[in-house]
């Protein structure tokens, strides 16, 4: 039997599995020994157009009859259909993205919950009676924007899927789907979900292909009416600049270099699983890893110690061998990283340490060796650019007023941890990080679905996750009736 148990080379338009109307394919490749995985379809302009016109028609027609209870229990039912078959989803993330099964089971149940979450909301969100001058009734009503285009990366595509097909849909929208290139086994496998759950077709389509192709003729498509992209800064810029010109709004999850600040007096017991995970998950690929660890000097070389031995204690593999850290996703993101790494290198950094690549990796594997850095200028390229790939920078500071100045002294501002028993320190703190989340004595909660997430300066605008994101795919009409 085939790795993959469907046709991977259809686009999903209107309900129906079809080749790409240039009938072109584009390979996919596992990570973790080099080997051909699949071909997928190239779609392209032509197709964007067919998916954007489904779309419009299934707001027209079945999908755009449903109440919001109905779409509700439609999304319920996907999110059972993705639980029961989270073990597959996590397979084929592992072959696809080099996840370790662990963290692609965690991202599938994810999913899951996203659908619950908006499944739950979906007829919860309502508009507001306002008073106004006597003899006016105003009210306000929450309405779909129509057709929403969904352009994600490789690194979180089931998690990225979750949060804003699940939001989009939840308000009645029509979405188009881009995955990735590199990876989109897992959305087309949603969209068999979907199918399986009977979502009325057009509601969700998908094209996969190139973003130079269908990712820029999506993003400029004027039949689509909210644009949300999650990738790199530059793209995202793009995207911005295509949408404008149709003025579309955009939601827009970039990338990030973001801090965990750990004080002297915090609970270094508790903080170190979360300073090493948050920096090694997903071999780094996460747009809110904790590539800068920042240590007030009283700790920094217990912190530097504890964090080498799990360091070199971490366990590098294939993703089916579900391993601490599979390889990186590409050639291409290899040869990243080990730039990254030659930089280490030839400006006389200190490697504290490097997890051991095991002997009898696959030799067509993605692999680089997770690598702890330690006294990092802050100013250093190592400390100031997102690497995307297992390399943490530690770099120490003296007081509360430094470590903030550090924090906030990158062009990024995604997300922010602090480890710290004063409590004055941690509210200060909160408020003062330029960031979109703050997490304090812990790092992530746990992937926190409901709770909104987005960038400040370079890690974009806007916001999904939580309730936040229902009014970001929704379009708020004001009423005003006079009658005397
Ligand atoms: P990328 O920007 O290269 O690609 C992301 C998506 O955009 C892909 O689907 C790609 O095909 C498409 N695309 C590429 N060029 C395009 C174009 N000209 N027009 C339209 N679409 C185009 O990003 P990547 O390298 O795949 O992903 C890594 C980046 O994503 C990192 O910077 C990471 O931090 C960021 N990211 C952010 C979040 C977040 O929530 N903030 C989450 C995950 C990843």
């Amino acid at each position: 039997m085939s790795a993959i148990p469907f046709d991977t080379t259809a686009l999903f338009i209107a309900g129906r599995w079809q080749g790409a109307a240039g009938g072109g394919t584009l390979p996919l490749t596992n990570p973790s020994d080099g080997s051909s995985l699949a071909q997928i379809a190239r779609g392209q302009a032509a197709d964007v157009d067919a998916a954007v016109a489904a779309a419009q028609a299934a707001l027209q027609g079945d999908w755009g009859a449903l109440t919001a209870a109905e779409r509700g229990r439609l999304l319920l039912k996907m999110s059972g259909l993705v639980l029961a078959q989270a073990d597959e989803l996590a397979r084929l993330e592992a072959l696809d993205v080099g996840k370790p099964l662990k963290q692609g089971r965690a991202d599938a149940v994810a999913l899951a919950r996203y659908l619950e979450f908006y499944g739950g909301a979906a007829d919860k969100v309502h508009g507001e009676t306002i008073p106004f001058a006597n003899g006016y009734t105003a009210f306000t009503l929450r309405e779909p924007h129509g057709v929403t285009a969904h352009i994600v990366p490789w690194n979180y595509p089931m998690q990225i899927i979750g949060r804003s097909v699940g939001a989009a849909l939840a308000m009645g929208n029509a979405c188009v789907l881009k995955p990735a290139e590199e990876a989109c086994l897992t959305a087309l496998a949603f969209a068999r979900i979907a199918q399986a759950a009977g979502l009325p077709a057009g509601a969700l389509n998908v094209v996969p292909g190139l973003g130079e192709e269908a990712g820029a003729a999506l993003s400029a498509h004027p039949g689509v009416r909210h644009v949300s992209f999650t990738g790199s800064v530059a793209v995202g810029a793009l995207i911005q600049a295509a949408a404008a010109k149709n003025a579309v709004p955009v939601t827009l999850e970039l990338g990030g270099k973001s801090p965990q600040l750990v004080f002297a007096d915090a609970d270094l017991e508790a903080a170190l699983p979360f300073l090493v995970n948050a920096g090694i998950q997903n071999a780094g690929q996460t747009c809110s890893a904790a590539s800068r660890i920042l240590v007030q000097r009283p700790v920094f070389d217990t912190v530097v110690q504890r964090m080498a031995e799990r360091y070199r204690a971490l366990r590098v593999g294939p993703a089916l061998d579900d391993p601490d850290v599979g390889p990186v996703i590409s050639s291409r993101q290899q040869e990243i990283v080990e730039g990254y790494l030659a930089l280490v290198r030839d400006s006389g950094l200190h490697i504290a340490a490097q997890a051991p690549l095991p002997p009898g990796l696959p030799s067509g594997g993605c692999w680089v060796r997770p690598t702890l850095v330690a006294d990092v200028n802050p100013a250093h390229r190592l400390a100031q650019e997102e690497i995307f790939g297992p390399v943490q920078a530690l770099i120490p500071f003296d007081d509360e007023a430094e470590a903030l100045a550090i924090a906030n002294g990158t062009p990024y501002g995604l997300v922010a941890g602090v480890w710290t028993r004063d409590g004055s320190r941690a509210l200060r703190l909160a408020r003062r990080l330029q960031c979109g989340q703050v997490f304090v004595n812990n790092y992530g909660a746990g992937g926190g679905i409901e709770l909104p997430f987005g960038g400040v300066k370079h890690s974009g605008h806007g916001r999904e996750k939580g309730f936040e994101a229902l009014y970001g795919f929704s379009s708020l009409k004001t009423v005003a009736i006079k009658h005397d």
